[in-house]
């Protein structure tokens, strides 16, 4: 038999506010039991006190796992049509058993910094024991791919991991009715990659480097008439749906309104700012979204794009966003995404969301934010 916890420290931040001097008794299996605030410390015997605040689990809302190793093997800056290039080209070289290291050894340390759930994109089933292994909870999606593919594979992959949904990899890379298919049979959200750079869009006009590629390999799309990727997603997912659009960062204010509006309950916008800086240096329209209300939701792709997966690194990008914003975004948003906020994302009697330290925080004005050298640390 474990013992009950009893956890303080400086701030909780949970669900965008932010609450001093807390104090949290966890029991033995991770069951929050209360939250209450401290007065005076040295009353306290049996209780854990930290500097800095503490937050719930995290949740990245964006990962490949199975491409973990791939950390370093693909140079940054290639653009974008030159990183999809370049993954086929080097995913061969590697074997089984390195993959199988590298993403046991993500997924460790993924626990460690506090991450309890993850969005991961497959497109195979190395992952199936790791992720039964796993403390994290994992919500795999088969992700077709490819404008002459079917299905059938994929449903064959879904299988090998307990009925896994499938899921559309974008709206450039997919035919129609397989498109329409995906999006129909989908229970769980639709996670697709979205406006991830200026091509997808050029494509449904027949410019850019998408189309010149798909032109010289002589790949036809049946799905242009939808005029760009936006209208393509309106009029192919029913509003009632649930729907993860990710990168975003070509994205405009007039197709968020409208996405907005087609969605019953909204898209879950999801960013990977680290992503997009290793491939294309771009930058999500993260102040266009918060005007605009959005549910953000943080991902950190794969260690194909990004030198770790790290969420608080992710959340970092965003230097100018107090800390209660951007863990909202990193926590209670992305568990909402996944259909898991009765079990994760904040600090609540009956949950077991886990508790994680941010080790430093800095005040400026009213507001905390995270500091540059600030770790995530679980404790719980
Ligand atoms: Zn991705």
């Amino acid at each position: 038999m474990g013992a009950t916890r009893f956890i303080a420290a400086h701030y909780l931040i949970d669900r965008g506010e932010v609450i001093p001097r807390p104090i949290v008794k966890v029991d033995a299996d991770g069951t929050i039991l209360s939250v209450e605030q401290w007065e005076r410390l040295d009353s306290m015997a049996n209780t854990e006190f930290y500097g800095g605040a503490i937050c719930a689990g995290m949740v990245n809302a964006h990962s490949h796992v199975e491409l973990s190793y791939l950390r370093g093997a693909i140079p940054s800056g290639t653009g974008f049509a030159g990183f999809a290039r370049a993954i086929g080209q080097v995913r061969g070289n590697f074997s089984a058993e390195q993959r199988q290291r590298a993403m046991e050894a993500a997924d460790q340390k993924m626990w460690q910094e506090g991450v309890a759930a993850v969005a991961d994109i497959v497109n195979d089933s190395s992952t199936v024991d790791m992720k039964r292994r796993s403390a994290i909870h994992y919500h795999s999606m088969v992700e077709v791919f490819g404008l002459n593919s079917s299905i059938e594979p994929s449903q064959q992959i879904a299988r090998e991991f307990g009925d896994a949904d499938l899921t559309t990899h974008s709206t450039y890379s997919i035919q129609d009715g397989v498109f329409r298919q995906i999006a129909d049979e989908c229970r769980g959200p639709l996670s697709i990659h979205f406006m991830e750079s200026d091509d997808e869009a050029a494509l449904y006009r027949g410019e850019g480097s998408l189309a010149a590629w798909y032109e010289r390999m002589g790949w036809r799309c049946d799905f242009l008439h939808y005029g760009s990727p936006a209208q393509r997603v309106i009029s192919s997912v029913a509003p009632y749906k649930r729907i993860m659009l990710v990168h975003n960062c070509c994205v405009s204010e007039q197709e968020v309104q409208q996405l907005e509006q087609h969605f019953d309950e909204g898209p879950s916008w999801v960013l990977c700012p680290r992503s997009n800086d290793y491939i294309s240096a771009l930058r999500p329209p993260v102040e266009m979204l918060r005007r605009a209300g959005a549910r953000i939701c943080i991902g950190t792709d794969s260690l194909a794009s990004n030198s770790s997966l790290s969420m608080i690194d992710e959340l970092k990008c965003f230097s100018d966003v107090p800390a209660r914003e951007v863990l909202k975004w990193a926590t209670i948003n992305g568990a909402e995404a996944l259909g898991l906020r009765q079990q994760l994302g904040s600090i609540e009697k009956g949950k077991r969301p886990g508790v994680v330290l941010i080790d430093k925080v800095v005040k400026r004005g009213d507001e905390l934010y995270i500091a540059d050298d600030a770790v995530a640390r679980r404790l719980v």
